[in-house]
């Protein structure tokens, strides 16, 4: 579709036309770097700014949410709450990993009512990365830092200017209820976000992903993965900040007769993820639950949908206690 040129004195007027669908979230400065949250004026918009370090899939997906609640009545549904109605500024890697989400939770035989509700209430606005950062591989893992898959609409800040250009109806339908707010962009301004796409694609190095799912199958020697997660704390931040780790396990927190059952992540480089009630833990080593991690991202995931769920946004890599990369772990699995 083609884009749309927002001159950048007019953001007041185009943050007021996302404020008339109703909440929107995007990026603003805080204390603890930019994080994803609530939008009431232009001034609160941050346009220059590194990935966030929580992914957005915890707008759709909590980390933490009440299912239902109960009591000696009964058992009561719990609505969906805090869905915001426009998301704005979420890298292309997220919104990739997003679509990569949309299969797991709504595919043709069972839709996840929680997380269906709040990606259906939000019109997602990606905004293209203008740099990568240290630890940025998409281009290896079927996407780019200009990537539309999982947006509606696509931006491109050019400085003065911000491109946008609608991928889905429901982006169309709200760049030509807005007209007004934007012009043709110029020949000069479309080769401008050209060269800018190039530039920063040329910047990523490559990662060996797409040979990892035939490379893995040979993979099972348990002293090769015991190797690999030889200093992992296994404390699951790898798992929790990944766009695209989907795991969850169910809490009742009871008081009395009455109680909530609750949603939470779960992590499989946790000692308990896969604990039996007998005591026994069919992955109680560390290599054992590396390998799965891995195998879910590069091997079970292309069998399933066709694509690796890693999207290259580099959070597992910085976040690490231990330093241990995936980059170098693929590295190894392919030599
Ligand atoms: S595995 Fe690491 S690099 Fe890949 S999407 Fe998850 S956090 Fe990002
Ligand atoms: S972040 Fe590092 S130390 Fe923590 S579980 Fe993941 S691999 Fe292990």
């Amino acid at each position: 579709m083609q884009s749309v040129a927002l001159d950048i004195k007019n953001l007041r007027k185009f943050t007021a036309a996302l404020l008339k669908l109703g909440t929107v979230r995007g990026p603003v400065h805080s204390p603890a770097g930019v994080v994803l949250a609530d939008i009431t004026t232009q001034s609160d918009l941050a346009l220059e700014y590194e990935n966030f370090k929580l992914p957005p899939k915890r707008e759709f997906f909590p980390q933490c949410e009440e299912i239902t609640r109960f009591d000696a009545s009964g058992v009561r549904e719990v609505p969906v709450s805090g869905a915001a109605d426009v998301i704005f500024g979420v890298r292309p890697c997220d919104a990739l990993a997003l679509s990569h989400l949309d299969r797991v939770f709504t595919d043709d035989k069972y839709t996840d009512p929680y997380y269906s509700k709040r990606r259906g209430a939000a019109l997602l606005i990606s905004l293209a990365c203008n740099k990568s950062e240290a630890a940025c591989f998409c281009t290896s893992t079927g996407g780019s830092p200009s990537s539309k898959q999982g947006a509606d609409i696509i931006g491109f800040n050019l400085g003065t200017v911000l491109l946008l250009e609608p991928v889905t109806a429901r982006g169309q339908a709200f760049v030509k209820k807005n007209k007004s707010l934007f012009r043709d962009p110029s020949a000069k301004e479309l080769q401008k976000r050209e060269k800018q796409e190039a530039d920063v694609a040329g910047q990523i190095p490559g990662v060996a992903v797409q040979q990892a799912p035939a490379a893995l199958s040979g993979k099972s020697d348990p002293a090769f993965w015991e190797s690999i997660a030889e200093t992992c704390l296994s404390c699951g931040a790898c798992t929790f900040l990944c766009p695209t780790c989907h795991c969850f396990d169910f809490n009742d927190r009871t008081k009395r007769d009455a109680g909530s059952r609750l949603r939470v992540h779960d992590a499989c480089m946790f000692a308990s993820f896969v604990r039996e009630a007998s005591g026994h833990n069919p992955r109680g080593k560390k290599g054992e639950r590396m390998r799965q991690r891995v195998m879910h991202k590069f091997s079970y995931a292309p069998e399933n949908f066709n694509t690796v769920f890693c999207v290259g946004c580099g959070r597992c890599v910085t976040a690490c206690p231990s330093n241990i990369d995936i980059r170098e772990t693929l590295s190894k699995v392919t030599a």
